[in-house]
């Protein structure tokens, strides 16, 4: 292909923060692909803001290594996506550069915190997308904009160069129309990487295949209890009839520990993010500030100015859940929550090759709609065992409530991406004919 991708899109989703040129490349894997970016995940010489106003103006020196796969495999990356400040939401409303609306229904958020890619993606500006995802935020845009998202194992793909919201939690993956190219996109970036110590040696190299007779998948009581809307934990049980018909198997699993996911979750992503965070305090990172006062008056005045409510909530929370006295209160019995989650996911997948669900227990809300950030938080209940026991988990689309997506949820065993990979593709192909 030759010549410059000149991409402007008639974003009336405000699905991106900053959109580029660039020329991609004749040969590899992605050769001339549109690509979005989440406006996280670094690309040197594009500026990269987290949809914060205290890197509004940063620059990066450097490519994360997902963004050089995609480059070395000749993807052009066309623009960098909304989200919300930090990774920090459900909605994508966080955003200091404005909500994203939702393509199927503008009145709608898009989900969030990959709201832009997931947006960008829906609308066709792009056919793939890279998110984020800590507690949902791939999966869940996915559903509520009826596209297929992957959160990967936690340490498939490489976090160097990804601004940290949620070390522990958080796997870059990605986002698509279909699971095929979902699943190439993963190819592509699931590569090892020496400079990111979390990760295995475990590349991704996969074509799709709908054979999954004799698979068991195990259905959760707890995804389909309080809180879950009826009509979308029963269009997810049909989708689960489809899956039977192709010759699955349904075992019933439990996720007692789910009861404390969400309390566990929002100690450790609080306490991660207040420590993250630290690092923006105009000296080294973020725009300078007036040198004439105390460190003190100035770091909290940039700190006030410069960040979200969402974001100041969080890292007072996570500096509260950190501090001394409280520790372990919090922080510690945090950590016992997550390895019972984890180890209930061990059970479950002695009986069960994959673990089926919702992924969001509502369809998408109207913009504006959950003003407190509790009931924001309990939307998550879903989407975070998942990043707390580090499994893998895709979002495919499975039909729809008042015109809006469902999304069924596969989660598998840690590095069985491919298991819920081929799951996901077989439902898909089974649902297109
Ligand atoms: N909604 C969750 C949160 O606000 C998940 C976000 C994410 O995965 N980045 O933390």
């Amino acid at each position: 292909m030759a010549g410059t991708l000149n991409f402007s899109p008639d974003d009336r989703y405000n699905a991106f923060i900053t959109t580029c040129r660039e020329a991609p490349f004749c040969d590899g894997a992605l050769a001339g692909t549109a690509v979005a970016v989440k406006d996280n995940i670094s690309t040197a010489g594009i500026r990269t803001t987290c949809a914060s106003r205290i890197l509004e103006s940063y620059v990066p020196p450097y490519d994360a290594h997902v963004v050089g796969l995609l480059r070395e495999k000749g993807a052009a990356i066309v623009g960098k996506t909304n989200m919300d400040e930090f990774g920090m939401g459900t909605t994508t409303e966080t955003s200091a550069f404005g909500p994203v609306r939702n393509p199927v229904d503008p009145s709608r958020v898009p989900g969030g915190s990959s709201g832009g890619s997931a947006a960008a993606v829906a609308a066709g500006f792009v056919p793939m997308a890279l998110g984020t995802d800590t507690g949902g935020s791939i999966r869940c845009p996915a559903a509520f904009c009826g596209i297929v998202g992957l959160k990967p194992t936690y340490g498939r793909v490489s976090r160097y160069g990804l601004i940290a919201y949620a070390n522990s939690l958080e796997q870059i993956g990605p986002m698509a129309r279909t699971v095929e190219d979902v699943s190439r996109l993963m190819s592509v970036i699931a590569r090892y990487d020496p400079h990111d110590s979390t990760m295995l040696d475990r590349p991704y190299d996969h074509r799709p295949s709908a054979d999954i007779a004799g698979l068991r998948v195990g259905v959760p009581e707890e995804y389909f209890g309080e809180g879950v809307d009826p009509r979308v934990a029963e269009t997810v049980r049909d989708a689960i009839g489809v899956l039977e018909g192709l010759g699955a198997d349904t075992v019933p699993v439990s996720i007692p520990g789910m009861r404390h996911a969400l309390a566990a979750y929002y100690v450790i992503c609080t306490s991660e993010a207040s420590s993250n965070l630290a690092r923006f305090d105009g000296v080294r990172y973020g725009p300078a500030v007036d040198t004439k006062k105390t460190w003190h008056e100035a770091y909290q005045d940039l700190r006030q100015a410069k960040f979200g409510t969402e974001v100041r909530r969080r890292i007072m929370l996570g500096t509260f859940a950190l501090s001394a006295g409280y520790a372990g209160r919090y922080y510690a019995k945090a950590q016992v929550a997550r390895r019972n989650i984890k180890e209930d996911f061990e059970r479950a997948f002695r009986d069960a090759d994959v673990i089926a669900g919702p992924t969001m227990p509502t369809v998408a809300f109207r913009l504006g709609e959950k003003t407190d950030p509790l009931s924001m938080y309990l939307s998550d209940i879903l989407t975070v065992p998942a990043n707390l026991a580090g499994v893998p988990a895709i979002s495919v689309p499975c039909g729809r409530v008042d015109g809006l997506p469902v999304g069924l949820q596969l989660m598998g065993r840690q590095f069985e991406d491919e298991r819920v990979v081929d799951a996901a593709f077989a439902y898909e192909q089974e649902v297109r004919r």
